[in-house]
């Protein structure tokens, strides 16, 4: 072993020992100017290789480099160590660390479903209905019953129920239950409101079904309403919702809970009806359901369907906003990816 070579095993010994009894950043400057600074014997040593015969060049070169990262990586150790002594320190005394920087406050955004929702809000309240909110769990009366779905009916397949464990007790399917509340709640008054809110269906996730979605639901109930009112309130919404030219359609349905019931179509708002990738070269939309409420609903609701009539509309708050932002995957709604919610 050459000299040079011992003079720096025993210069990292040293090092190392002294690293040993520092106690602070002063300190440590001192240390880090002995051992690593130019004059030190490690990093002199880096000088020296021109006088190293030319065969043991390499394995000088290696030994010096090997030495210098041995001391740094014993200052790096060190360093954090004082720091957090002197961390401690300060949280000990009780002092407030200003130097420490703050978590700064994400500016938050509206969901990109209650934008839509706060569309609708917006466009039927200039119609007259106001916004009626009722329970997301229900009883199985008042989700399935009273709107005419009578126990062990065959229309009850129509929806993947989920059922609690408490005796009749289900997440609603949809929000027509609120249709009972609210006429319950106004009877004999006439009635004009829109129903709003999250339904829970037991049914397959993918791209354009999920457990959870969010639909709102007009009503309508007074002295001689028609189905006419209900397709000049629906095509009214649609001109206000999309624009002045937008056409809807209605195709003859059923639902338990109207009669007579329709699918609502309305006119693709991407291509205006002449044919497009959204709209699969139809030039429609399903936007939802509708139809005259079932003289049993009203008389559930209190209404004597001899005087009164009414109309109810539903329509899916969840694939209005895949069409309107043209996204292609209804589970990013709630999967809670900031990177997706930021974009609206
Ligand atoms: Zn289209």
């Amino acid at each position: 072993m050459l000299e040079i070579e011992r003079r720096l095993e025993a210069e990292r010994l040293a090092a190392l020992e002294n690293l040993e009894k520092v106690q602070d950043q002063a300190q440590l400057d001192q240390w880090k100017q002995n051992h690593l600074g130019k004059t030190s014997v490690t990093m002199s040593a880096f000088g020296q290789v021109v006088t190293v015969p030319n065969e043991e060049r390499p394995a000088f070169g290696k030994a010096v480099n090997a030495a210098k990262v041995v001391l740094e990586t014993a200052l790096a150790g060190k360093l954090a160590l004082i720091k957090q002594k002197e961390l401690e320190a300060r949280m000990s005394q009780g002092t407030i660390d200003v130097t420490l920087p703050g978590r700064g406050l994400r500016r938050g955004r509206i969901h990109p479903l209650n934008l839509t929702a706060q569309e609708i809000y917006r466009v039927v309240g200039q119609m007259g209905f106001q916004i009626y909110q009722s329970p997301e769990v229900e009883t199985d009366d008042f989700n399935f019953t009273f709107l005419n779905i009578p126990p062990h009916h065959p229309a009850r397949d129509m929806w993947d129920t989920f059922y609690t464990d408490k005796d009749n007790i289900v997440l609603r399917t949809h929000t027509s239950p609120g249709q009972i509340h609210a006429m319950r709640e106004y009877c004999p008054q006439p009635i004009r409101v829109i129903l709003p809110g999250a339904c829970f269906r037991y049914e397959q996730q993918d791209q354009s079904h999920e457990i959870e979605f969010m639909q709102v639901e007009l009503l309508a109930v007074d002295k001689g309403i028609t189905f006419a009112d209900l397709k000049g309130t629906l095509q009214d919404f649609a001109r206000r919702m999309f624009g002045e030219q937008t056409q809807i359609r209605l195709r003859p349905s059923y639902f338990p809970f109207t009669e007579p019931s329709a699918e609502l179509d309305v006119e693709c708002f991407v291509c205006g009806g002449k044919g497009c990738g959204v709209c699969h070269g139809g030039g429609w939309l399903e936007w939802g359901g509708c139809g005259m409420v079932h003289p049993r609903v009203l008389e559930y609701g209190g209404y004597d369907p001899e005087i009164f009539t009414g109309f109810a509309a539903g329509m899916g708050v969840d694939r209005a906003t895949l069409l309107r932002y043209q996204v292609d995957d209804i589970r990013y709604f709630r999967n809670n990816d900031i990177r997706f919610l930021e974009q609206f």
